[in-house]
This record gives structure tokens, sequence and C-alpha cells, in this order.
């Protein structure tokens, strides 16, 4: 059976919409890092009664509750005289806070004031978590069958507490198998075709492996959970499986687990000797932008002309003001002449180019927002592929800034 955890998130802050919960975010992933099973996020403000009932309810459901937030000496914090009343104890003196506290202050050169000190009134039955990085110590309690974490809600805090402290400690109690997750990156299909692509490898899958379908802008990321007693067993049952379907998607799969595609195309540039540069107009400098982005970008990557106005596009790129007048700014023609003149202009083997209506403004019944030409061009061939990207601005000069890169990864070296 697996171990049950309740995130509860404490601040009204949180419920104002003013801060964004990231705590919760956080804590889940390095739960399921370690194999813990968050069940439930609650997310209540700095108030008496809701505190009181969150606890409970939690306590009856799960194995762990982790709650952040309201720790404070500030009046307006509730959370650590409140579970020394859920839990019906006294608060006590923990001498050990203050000399934690002192020792912080010591080295920040800052004095003890009497509301830090209030810091060291702990419930009872509480075990202090040392907070390497502030005054609010984190508290567990083990009562009856269920663990209680309460830590301070400012991020770094919550997180040097959880890592030093906290984690551990559940890995000690809990620890019973492993869970590995293995990430395989796709980009240039959608979910559902994807899923048509791998339906009887997907229904074939073993029990305790599980797939999920992670679509995120413009990607759609494959991750593969296995759970059992062995990592080394779990990771060779996921290479084959892997191995298995790769022939139906290779051509869709730019990476695996951390794996970004423009630091792809970098080491695809890298290891054919290639140089690149692009010549953008929707895209305004996004496509140089997450290209250079990359660490060490400088060895494949020579720079960029940002034509949006047509007279760049003639007098740096050589675009000419026929094609302009006859085809539009947004066409094969003009997207070609802009990559093959980006590559002479800055001397590179390859030059790629954008041209597209972002939006909102702009659109025409015969070329509609969202109208975006890619043309690519190296020593072999000069080409120029159309694409629809509906929505939003940002979408369009995102997905037109992806596909670009895609058609790098497709055509790099390819004669
Ligand atoms: P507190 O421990 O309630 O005094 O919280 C201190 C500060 O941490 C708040 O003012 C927020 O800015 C931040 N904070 C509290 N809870 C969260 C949370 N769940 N996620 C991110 N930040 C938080
Ligand atoms: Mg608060």
């Amino acid at each position: 059976m697996s171990v049950k955890a309740e995130i509860i998130s404490i601040g009204d802050e949180l419920l104002y919409g003013q801060t964004l919960d990231t705590n919760a975010h956080w804590m889940s992933n390095k739960l399921d890092e370690n194999n813990i099973k968050v069940f439930q996020r609650t997310t209540i403000g700095d108030d008496e009664q809701q505190i009181l009932n969150a606890l409970k309810v939690a306590e009856n459901r799960v194995d762990v509750v982790l709650i952040t937030g309201g720790l404070g000496p500030t009046k307006d914090d509730l959370t650590k005289p409140l579970l020394a009343k859920y839990f019906g104890v006294e608060m006590v003196h923990n001498e050990e806070v203050i000399n934690d506290i002192t020792l912080l202050f010591t080295k920040a050169n800052r004095e003890v004031t009497a509301l830090n000190a209030k810091q060291a009134e702990l419930p009872a039955n509480c075990e202090k978590i040392t907070n390497p990085v502030g005054t609010a110590p984190g508290m567990w309690f083990h009562v009856n069958n269920t663990v209680f974490v309460a830590m301070p809600g400012v991020p770094y805090e919550m997180k040097s507490i959880m890592t030093q402290g906290i984690l551990p400690k559940l890995h000690k109690m809990f620890s019973k198998g492993v869970l590995h997750h293995h990430i395989i990156k796709t980009i240039g299909i959608t979910e559902s075709s994807l899923s048509d692509l791998i339906e009887d490898w997907e229904l074939n899958l073993p029990q305790h492996i599980k797939l999920a379908y992670l679509p995120t802008k413009g990607q759609v990321k494959l991750r593969l959970t296995g759970s059992g007693d062995d990592l080394n067993t779990l990771e060779q049952e996921i290479a084959v499986l892997q191995k298995a379907i790769m022939p139906k998607i290779e051509k869709y799969v730019y990476g695996f687990g951390t794996d970004q595609l423009e630091g792809i195309i970098g080491q695809l540039l890298n290891k054919n000797n290639l140089t690149l540069a692009t010549a953008e107009s929707c895209t305004g400098g996004y496509l140089a932008h997450m290209i250079t982005s990359v660490s060490g970008s400088s060895k494949y990557f020579k720079g960029s002309i940002i034509a949006y106005s047509n007279n760049i596009k003639t007098a740096h790129l050589g675009v000419s003001t026929e094609d302009l007048r006859k085809h539009g700014a947004v066409s094969e023609k003009v997207a070609k002449a802009m990559a093959e003149g980006v590559r002479r202009e800055l001397n590179t083997d390859i030059g790629i180019a954008t041209t597209g209506i972002a939006g909102p403004d702009g659109g025409t019944i015969e070329k509609p927002v969202g109208t975006v030409w890619i043309a690519y061009s190296d020593q072999y061939k000069t080409f120029s592929k159309k694409f629809n990207f509906s929505r939003n601005r940002t979408f369009v000069i995102h997905w037109s800034a992806l596909a670009a890169l895609n058609m790098i990864r497709l055509n790099v070296g390819v004669k």
C-alpha cells in the first residue's frame, strides 16, 4: 500500500491571489520523488476554525500531513498555537531554538529580539526541526499513525527544512520500493495523433509501468513511471519498452529527461560542424534568444537579422521589392529569400527565417492571424513551410520559434 500525503497551504494571501502557492508545487514534486503519493492539496486562510477542520480531515485520510504558512511570530500567524490546541498540549520553551537563532544572527550581526525569542515556544509534543536559514523552526509530530509537519511559508526556508530535515526522516520511515520516471520528449505531433500511433504498445504495458501524456506549449512529453523494488531493474525494463516503440515515433522524439530542443540543436550543429543564423520577422529575435540561452552557442550561432519592416528585409536580406509587392511579406517566396539572405549576409552554413502574422491585428481571410512561413536554407536546399498557429500573439511567436528549431533538427546534415 502506498504512503499517502496531504499538503495544507495556509495564508490569506494565497486565497486573495496575491501569492502563488509555489510551496505545494515544489513539495508535491519532492514527495513524488520519494514515492509518497500526494492525495490532496488544500489551501486555507489564516482562520482558526478552518485550520482545525483541515487538520482533522487530513488526519483521517492520509499518513503524512505537510503544512506551510502561518508560523511567523506575528499575531496574524496562527498555526503554531492551533497545533498545540489541536493536540491538546501546552506550549513549552525550547532552548535549542534560541541557540539556533543566536547562531544564525551572529553570522548576520543581528540582535535577538523578544519577538524572535517567541519562536522558541513550541507545542510540547513536537520534535524541533532546525531551520538553517530562518527563525521559525520546522515541527514534526507523530500522533497515533499520522505524521504532521509544520513549516514556515517563506519558500526558501520551507525548502531548506524539507531538504535537510524532513525528507530524510520521511524516507527512513516509509521507504519501501522505488519509483522511477522516464521522460520521452516529442515535437511536431499532437497528443491525440501520438496516442493513436502508440496505442498497441500502450495497451500492452505491464501493470507496474504507467504512461502519461504531458502536453506543454507545442510539445508532448511521454512519461513512463515504473514502481518496483529495484531501480536498476525498472530502468532496464523501461529501456526495453522504449526501444520497442522508438521506430514508430523516432521522427518526433528530440530528447529525453531534461533535454531542451535548443540544446539538442546545438549538439547537432556542433557534431556536423555547421553554423547558423536567423532572419526573424514575426519572432522578433525570440528564436535567437532561445538559441543563445544555451551556453556554448557562440560556437555555432553567428547572429540574427531582425527584419521586422519590409525596408530591412530588402536592405539587409536582399528580399526583392517586387516579391514583397506581389506576394506580401508573409509568403513562401519572401521567407525563402530571407533564409537565403541571412545565410549569405552572415556567412553561415544554415539560414532560418520566420515571417508571419502574430496578431491580434493584421489578419485577412486569405492570411488569417497565425499564418506563419518558416524557411530553411543550406548548401543543398532552400524550402519553406506554412504553418497555422491560431490563438494569441505570445503563442504564435513561441510556436513559430519551436517550429523553426524543429526544422533545423530535421534538416541538419540531411542532403
Ligand atoms: P508565513 O509563514 O505565513 O509568515 O509566510 C511568509 C511568506 O511566505 C508569505 O508572506 C508569502 O509571501 C510566502 N508564502 C506563504 N505561503 C506560501 C506558499 N504556499 N507558496 C509560496 N509562498 C508562500
Ligand atoms: Mg502568513
